[in-house]
């Protein structure tokens, strides 16, 4: 939130508490930029300053200000959304923005976090690419697990008092920093939590379809030992072996010691794995474990190799 309150983009509706200014505002970026949405979004208030004018102000009024927009239907929606709100009320959350004409489910979200203070994600094309990315999510985007894993990764991010701007802060990120091609990582407020920025795969995501490019991965691992125990950390969620335990994962190599290497493929990546078993690492580990326990909460295969070509058990 620091990023955005000194470097977030300074819109007008921005720093209003007006349910109609705000829902215009959605309603008119849906499919237009933010620059040339600005002059329509100013004309719209000048000339029809409530929602009450919107509702009873006549089609070809409408029209007018609309000329030059495209996607005339939106119009007819908006007008429509504004008679309704009239007849209602203002919606109350995400599930009643979403009974508003010409409201999908990212406008909801968006409008229910903003307006409402309701904490849910606002997700679109370029909120899924930011947190796929900070995720290293890398099934295709497109499908039902990944909906459902993004949706409960943003849930989970989401600031429980500003889920508004929160929202607001991933699309400014998404357009500013987090771009399709080349992303800007250093300029990043999420470079160091960022898992693909650390993975190098951030321009490999969001996967697209199944037709995946495989990059190559160097990870280094310490092996704490006691005895039949093995030192152990559960890995953050999203990243490679999402909330599995590993052994603790190194950022720098030790250069006193000599690895134990081993090869070994994922989907999209071939991983090069260096294990430091004379090197307990220098900070403590989570949990001890014997194999058996480490089994039963699901060891990676890859550390299934390496106990099989390496065996301390
Ligand atoms: S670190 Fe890079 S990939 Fe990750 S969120 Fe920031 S810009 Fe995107």
């Amino acid at each position: 939130m620091r990023w955005y309150d000194q470097s977030g983009r300074h819109l007008p509706w921005r720093n209003l508490r007006n349910p109609y200014a705000i829902w215009l505002s959605e309603v008119i970026l849906q499919q237009t930029r933010v620059d040339q949405g600005l002059k329509y979004w100013e004309r719209f208030l000048r000339e029809l300053p409530t929602v009450q004018h919107l509702a009873s102000a006549p089609e070809s009024h409408i029209k007018g200000l609309w000329s030059g927009l495209g996607y005339y239907r939106r119009a007819d929606l908006l007008h429509r959304g504004a008679k309704q709100i009239v007849t209602d009320g203002w919606p109350k959350g995400y599930k009643a923005w979403l009974g508003v004409p010409g409201i999908g489910p990212y406008t909801a979200a968006a409008l229910a976090s903003i307006v409402d203070g309701e904490v849910v994600p606002a997700l679109d094309g370029n909120a899924y690419r930011v947190y796929s990315r900070v995720a290293d999510w890398s099934e295709p985007i497109e499908s039902s697990q990944s909906k459902a894993f993004i949706y409960s990764f943003a849930l989970g991010h989401l600031h429980p008092k500003r889920p508004g701007d929160f929202n607001q802060a991933v699309m400014d990120l998404a357009q500013a920093i987090c771009t399709p091609k080349k992303p800007k990582c250093s300029e990043c407020p999420l470079h160091d939590s960022c898992a693909a920025r650390r993975a190098g795969t951030a321009e490999l995501l969001p996967v697209k379809s199944r037709k995946l490019k495989v990059v190559n991965q160097d990870m280094h691992f310490a092996v704490p030992r006691r005895g039949h125990l093995f030192g152990l950390i559960q890995r953050p969620l999203g990243g490679i072996w999402s909330g599995l335990y590993t052994l603790p994962e190194l950022a720098t190599v030790p250069p006193e010691f000599t690895p134990q290497i081993l090869e070994h493929r994922l989907s999209h990546r071939r991983l090069k794995l260096h294990f430091y078993s004379e090197f307990a690492g220098s900070s403590e580990p989570e949990i001890w474990l014997t194999y058996e326990e480490w089994s039963a909460r699901g060891m990676p295969q890859a550390f299934v190799h390496w106990l099989t070509n390496f065996p301390y058990i």
